[in-house]
C-alpha cells in the first residue's frame, strides 16, 4: 500500500484568488513547494483534493480547472515537486454531493483508486474548518498552514522563465 500526502490546492499550494482558473493567476508558496518535495523525498504519492465549486457556479469550465493544474504543475516540477493527481469536487454547496470538502467522498476515491493506506497519510490544507475537518472525521493526521499574506510566492511569470 502507498502513503499520501493529500493536500488542498487553494490557499496551500497556491494563493487563493479566490476561484483561480487562469494560469496567470497562479501564484505559488514557496514553503508548499518545499513541503512538497520534502514528502516525495520520502515516497509519498502527492494528491490534491480541492472543492472547485466555480465549476458549479458556472464561473469556470471543468476543462478551465484541469487545464490550471496542469499549468500549476509545470511551475512545481521545475523545483523538483509535482503533484501525482489531482481530485477535484465540482459542486456548490447546493448540489449537496458527498465529495465536497468536508465530506470525504472524494479522499475516498483517491484511497481506493491509488491503494492508500490512510495511517501513514498526512492532509495538509490551510482551513481548518475544510481541511482539518475533513482529517479529524477520518481519524487523519493533518497540519494546517496558516497564511498570513507574507509569505514568499513565485509568480506564473516567474515560473515560465526557469
Ligand atoms: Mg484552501
Ligand atoms: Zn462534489
Amino acid at each position: 500500500m502507498n502513503k499520501a500526502l493529500f493536500i488542498d490546492r487553494d490557499g496551500t499550494i497556491n494563493v487563493d484568488c479566490p476561484y483561480c482558473s487562469k494560469p496567470e493567476q497562479i501564484r505559488i508558496y514557496k514553503d508548499a513547494i518545499d513541503l512538497i518535495k520534502s514528502y516525495k523525498k520520502f515516497g509519498f504519492l502527492i494528491i490534491v483534493i480541492s472543492n472547485q465549486s466555480g465549476i458549479g457556479r458556472k464561473l469556470f469550465s471543468e476543462q478551465d480547472a484541469i487545464n490550471f493544474n496542469e499549468s500549476l504543475n509545470n511551475c512545481l516540477k521545475k523545483f523538483n515537486s509535482g503533484i501525482d493527481k489531482f481530485y477535484f469536487c465540482p459542486h456548490t454547496p447546493d448540489d449537496n454531493c458527498n465529495c465536497r470538502k468536508p465530506k470525504d467522498g472524494l479522499i475516498k476515491r483517491a484511497m481506493s483508486e491509488n491503494d492508500i493506506d490512510l495511517i501513514g497519510s498526512i492532509f495538509v490544507g490551510d482551513r481548518d474548518d475544510i481541511d482539518g475537518e475533513l482529517a479529524r472525521n477520518m481519524s487523519m493526521h493533518y497540519k494546517i498552514l496558516k497564511r498570513t499574506g507574507n509569505e514568499k510566492v513565485i509568480s506564473y511569470e516567474e515560473c515560465l522563465k526557469l
